[in-house]
């Protein structure tokens, strides 16, 4: 089974995917978390990625397809996995679609993480003190919202013509939003 989880920064697709990933046992595969390896190894992916990622770009599709198609062909993720971080643009989309239609797969669910702007920039601001995440700065933050509604959130409208998006009311405690997911898949 591969699941999508989408949302804005910040709105909780990291934690959410690793409950997920655990209880069903899948793969989570989060390009995040593959460019920030990458930068801190200092690699020359990290070391291209890094002026878009401190910025709050969207790192190129040049950079990050290759990434995706890698992930996707590792034996760990031949039956599922959950996806967090992508596809972020249509190019990805359409990667993702055309890899697993070649296997015979196809994404069985999209999560949809809703929560407002406020509380999304709220919570950014509110890592950037703990985690010190480069991109958690307040001109980043303007950055990635931005270009979340002008470069993923058009992915919505294209996977709810199949059917296959779920909302999930992303305020709550985590407990509650993991619970929700749980009953709208089934398990
Ligand atoms: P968030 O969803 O909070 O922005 P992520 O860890 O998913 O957190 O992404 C952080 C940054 O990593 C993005 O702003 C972007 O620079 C880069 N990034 C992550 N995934 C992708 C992707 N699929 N395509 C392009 N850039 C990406």
């Amino acid at each position: 089974m591969f699941i999508l989880i989408l949302g804005a920064p910040g709105s909780g697709k990291g934690t959410q995917g690793k409950i997920l990933a655990e209880r069903l046992g899948l793969p989570k595969i989060t390009t995040g978390d593959l460019l920030r390896a990458a930068m801190k190894d200092g690699t020359p992916l990290g070391l291209d990625a890094k002026k878009y990622y401190d910025e709050g770009k969207l790192v190129p599709d040049s950079i990050i397809l290759g990434m995706i198609k890698e992930q996707l062909d590792r034996p760990e993720a031949k039956t599922g996995a959950i996806l967090d971080g992508f596809p972020r643009t249509a190019a990805q989309a359409e990667l993702v679609d055309r890899t697993l239609a070649q296997r015979g797969q196809r994404l069985n669910h999209i999560l949809l993480l809703d929560v407002t702007e406020d509380e999304l920039v709220r919570r950014m601001s509110a890592r950037s003190q703990v985690e010190g995440r480069s991109d958690d700065a307040p001109e980043a933050i303007a950055n990635r919202l931005q270009i979340y509604q002008r470069d993923t959130a058009p992915l919505i409208a294209h996977y709810t013509q199949r059917g296959i998006v779920h909302r999930v009311p992303g305020t709550g405690t985590v407990d509650q939003i993991a619970g929700e997911i749980k009953r709208i898949i089934g398990r």
